[in-house]
């Protein structure tokens, strides 16, 4: 963990980069967050990224150039590759020394980059010539359901007397997902086809999903990962994760309905799963890890194994917002469907990684394990249109005079998500976006 001091003594430490110093920017030089870039139109092969401002530094041509001289040798070479993965496998004192080494180097103070245009040059790059690809090869992907409010309203739409299973307060329920169709941000999401059953007394269909939806997630990737046998101690959870994103685990709510029993999403969400390509450090969020809700009165205690060993839950406020074809046509600025926050869900991701780890079940370095839909408990906070329309009974109204109940063809959907609190930097996750393109 990082400690109190180092976070408070760079609090306030401004950045060359002037464009990281504005007080709404989400990648202050307190962030910090890694990812994987091409520079637009070069084909050249992947590499390291740091976002800083709206810059991104170019991670490979700063140790190529020497100038991250307290960078070691372990470092610089997994910071050399085309994937994050060997950067996240690594561990705590590795991306701790990292981050202390680029700090320094893009400190308003350090003149090594500022007052050299060329150097400049080949290691920085603006955001808009940048695209950004997935931050490591996925090669597990687990999406729990974390939130109670979720759990609650989804329940309640189907179960109304018995909304929550008798399992959902004793253990972080979750599924094993599809690592294949996951994508970075701004890739467009192609309505699936399915078997649906619109009609509960006639046989089944097959045909484009009616009821596509958008569930608001954060994530976090795995870093040193556990021997198949071995577990992960409560203590040592945080040890384990490399970073956070943002991630939409798009949903075909008619093919969930029909398909889901007895063993849970298949079809329904394995087509796409957009996440935000920079990955925020555990260390950068530090200033913003607090304790997780208390449990209420008579909730069942929590076994030993699962058992907190001090705060991990992230207090991240995350948003939902929808703009329609016709409204970025008409030039309309996005409308906001929802606002809640991270610190709303019943399980940590410190408890969710070791549940899963508590089989033996070996998790690798760039594994994937979503939280599961971020809802509060207020109905601005509700991260799914299926609660916030309410299966389809209250029609979202949007700007361009149209109704939603689920997603339209042409919808543009994106997720953000930042931390912020007086007398700390606030950090941003940049954005989580993807269009629905109409089925073929
Ligand atoms: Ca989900």
């Amino acid at each position: 963990m990082t400690t109190k001091t180092t976070t408070t003594a760079t609090n306030n430490l401004p950045s060359w980069v002037e464009s990281a110093n504005d007080a709404t920017c989400d990648f202050p030089i307190q962030n910090l967050p890694l990812g994987i870039f091409r520079r637009r139109g070069s084909g050249d092969e992947p590499r390291v990224a740091v976002a800083i401002g709206d810059q991104v530094l170019d991670v490979q041509a700063c140790v190529e150039a020497r100038i991250l001289p307290d960078l070691s040798p372990e470092a610089a070479c997994a910071l050399s590759a085309t994937t994050l993965n060997g950067f996240m496998a690594q561990g705590r004192a590795c991306w701790a020394g990292t981050r202390a080494a680029l700090t320094r180097l893009l400190a308003a103070d350090t003149p090594t980059l500022r007052d050299d245009p060329a150097l400049r040059d080949r290691c920085l790059v603006s955001m808009t010539d940048a695209d950004m690809l997935l931050p490591a090869t996925i090669g597990d992907y687990t999406d729990f359901y974390a939130s109670v409010h979720h759990a609650t309203n989804v329940g309640s739409m189907f179960r109304p007397d018995n909304p929550l299973l008798p399992n959902y307060k004793h253990l972080p329920v979750g599924y094993h997902g599809r690592s294949s169709s996951i994508v970075p941000s701004g890739t467009p999401v192609r309505r699936p086809h399915g078997q649906l059953r619109p009609d509960d007394a006639a046989p089944p269909v097959f045909g484009p999903s009616r009821l596509l939806d958008y569930e608001m997630e954060m994530a976090v990737f795995v870093g040193p990962g556990n021997d198949q046998g071995g577990r992960v101690a409560m203590s040592d959870a945080l040890d384990h994760i490399f970073g956070m994103v943002i991630l939409n685990d798009w949903s075909a709510r008619d093919v969930q309905k029909w398909e889901y029993q007895p063993l849970g999403p298949f079809n329904a969400k394995n087509f796409a799963t957009t996440v935000s390509p920079w990955v925020v450090t555990l260390d950068a969020l530090e200033p913003y890890r607090v304790g997780a809700p208390p449990r209420g009165p008579d909730d069942p205690p929590v076994l030993e194994y699962l058992q907190p060993a001090g705060n991990a839950a992230y207090d991240i406020t995350v948003e939902v917002y929808l703009a329609s074809q016709q409204m970025r046509d008409a030039g309309t600025e996005p409308v906001r469907l929802s606002r809640g926050n991270f610190t709303d869900m019943y399980w940590t991701v410190a408890q969710m990684l070791v549940h899963h780890a508590s089989t033996g079940c070996n998790l690798r370095p760039g594994d994937l394990l979503a939280s599961g839909t971020v809802s509060g408990p207020t109905e601005e906070s509700r991260g799914s249109m299926l609660e916030l329309s309410w299966r389809g009974q209250n029609p979202i109204e949007l700007p361009d005079g149209t109704q939603r109940t689920f997603l339209a063809d042409g919808d543009e959907v994106t997720f953000r998500a930042f931390c912020e609190k007086p007398g700390a930097p606030r950090i941003g996750f940049g954005d989580c976006r993807g269009v629905i393109l109409p089925a073929v």
